[in-house]
């Protein structure tokens, strides 16, 4: 491999995770920390730890020109990006390849293009792609008017630039319309520094698919098959799986064809997920996004892959092929991811940092645990909260289900708040475990959750 030394340009979880396959690939590892990480779990398992700025992220793992430094400093030839931060950053992506730092992730040009909504809804029109009905950038109010009418509601608005569920809002009447325009505005702005919005057909029975693209820069495009990722809060994944369930043949092969077309079309290299949603009422599917990273739910499909998705974007990084065909890929069994927050449920979900008096996570066959945490870490309140991703793999998706509710039953954590409780009850719902679900449906179910709770707590 013509890789000798990786910097790790991210924090959590997702940092552990890359120094892991780092190290099965024989490659050394630089983490690069902000002042409140010094001391973390990817610190203490990388060859060496980098301070590079004071805890805020935009004074450290957003600092392009400090990560490079630190690369280039520290003699590594490649920088992994992990999710969030600089991951989707096409400016930071150019820096590292002018400075001759290999950017683990695609090429710059195609996190331009799919980092726009507007620019990759445009390509994916191209390719052939269903899109659901939606209008170009609405630049103001009464053109808004206008096209949702055309459209018919309920809309979207969503914000070009958007990400992490933010800058969208749902429009159901004529007379939302101007209130959701300028608050998705203006979160806009302020999330993404743009404030391009454009509007979208909101379909009310949906699903959540997306489909995982590996790609190397000897042109071929694999899928590792799809994930269901439709239990949502505010617009951001709580628990996925995979396969998605209950889907024809048919449509899922056409989702999974779409996804490989769409990669192929732009000459893409690495791990990719296009994300679709899926109209349950009407067995049709359209275009949501691509996401030009690994994401947070990646290890759903290594369970029913058998393929390790970072070391394969560390292998195409380096100009290498896959190390798999499309033939050699063989999905077996249903694996279930939980996304374990330090988060109050019970107070709408609020942040609940501090220290870990007690982290005893499960054990068992058929069972992972991605993690930062340990007994007596201290969970910083600087970032995002997820302390912890359980992932499990069962024969079907019943026995994944089963397997799920107990693995979350033996965790034992103390000292914080974490989504554990709601991720029970969310596994133990009848319409959960007979797929009767769609991406509105873990709304309800929280607010019911919390409103039972705090009945209670009031009673007694
Ligand atoms: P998604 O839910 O879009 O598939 P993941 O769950 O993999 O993405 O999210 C990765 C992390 O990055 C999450 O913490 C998410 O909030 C964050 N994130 C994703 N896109 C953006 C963005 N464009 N800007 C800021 N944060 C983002
Ligand atoms: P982000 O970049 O923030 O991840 P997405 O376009 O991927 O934005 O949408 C995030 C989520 O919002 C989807 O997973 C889905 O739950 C919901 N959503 C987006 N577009 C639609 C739509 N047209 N109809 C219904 N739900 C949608
Ligand atoms: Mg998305």
């Amino acid at each position: 491999m013509p890789l000798s030394r990786v910097l790790v340009a991210n924090r959590g979880e997702i940092a552990v995770r890359i120094v892991r396959a780092c190290k099965s690939l024989g490659l050394e590892t630089v983490v690069a920390v902000s002042a409140a990480d010094r001391d973390s779990m990817a610190a203490r398992m990388a060859d060496r730890a980098v301070c590079i700025g004071p805890a805020r992220s935009s004074d450290s793992y957003l600092r392009q020109d400090l990560l490079l430094a630190t690369a280039l400093g520290t003699g590594c030839d490649a920088v992994h990006p992990g999710y969030g931060f600089l991951s989707e950053n096409a400016g930071f992506a150019a820096a590292c390849a002018e400075n001759g730092v290999i950017f683990v992730g695609p090429s710059a040009e195609n996190i331009r293009q799919m980092g726009n909504k507007l620019i990759a809804r445009d390509i994916a029109r191209e390719v052939g792609v269903p899109l659901a009905p939606g209008s170009p950038r609405i630049t103001d109010f009464a053109q808004a008017r206008g096209i949702a009418e055309e459209i018919g509601m309920p809309v979207l608005f969503k914000a070009a630039a958007g990400g992490g569920g933010r800058g969208i809002r749902i429009v159901r009447s004529a007379a939302d319309l101007k209130p959701a325009f300028e608050t998705a505005s203006a979160e806009a702005q302020a999330a993404f520094g743009d404030n391009a919005l454009f509007l979208e057909r909101y379909i009310d029975n949906a699903r959540h698919v997306e489909v995982q693209i590996l790609a190397d820069g000897h042109g071929t495009v694999i899928h590792l098959g799809e994930r269901d990722c439709s239990l949502q809060r505010r617009y951001q994944k709580v628990l996925e799986e995979a396969p998605a369930f209950g889907l024809d043949a048919a449509l899922r092969n056409e989702i999974r064809a779409a996804a490989v077309a769409l990669a192929r079309h732009i000459g893409y290299c690495s791990a990719g997920t296009v994300e679709f949603i899926v109209d349950a009422d009407r067995g049709r599917f359209f275009f949501l996004e691509m996401n030009t990273r690994v994401q947070v739910e990646h290890p759903v499909t290594e369970a029913i892959a058998g393929i390790d998705i970072v070391a394969e974007q560390l292998r195409v990084a380096a100009g290498e092929p896959l190390s798999v065909t499309q033939e050699q890929v063989h999905l077996t069994g249903h694996a279930i991811e939980c996304r374990i927050n330090a988060e109050s449920p019970l107070r709408g979900f609020a942040p609940s940092p501090g220290r870990l008096t007690e982290w005893a996570p499960p054990e068992g066959d058929g069972l992972r645990i991605d993690s930062h945490a340990h007994e007596g870490y201290v969970i910083p309140p600087f970032y995002d909260s997820l302390v912890g991703k359980l992932i499990v793999l069962g024969t079907d998706r019943s026995d994944a289900i089963e397997r799920a509710r107990r693995a979350l039953g033996d965790f034992r954590v103390a000292g914080i708040e974490t989504t554990i409780p709601f991720l029970e009850h969310v596994l133990a719902q009848e319409d959960f475990r007979a797929g009767r679900i769609n991406t509105k449906w873990l709304e309800g179910v929280s607010e019911d959750y919390i409103a039972d709770h705090t009945q209670g707590e009031k009673r007694a």
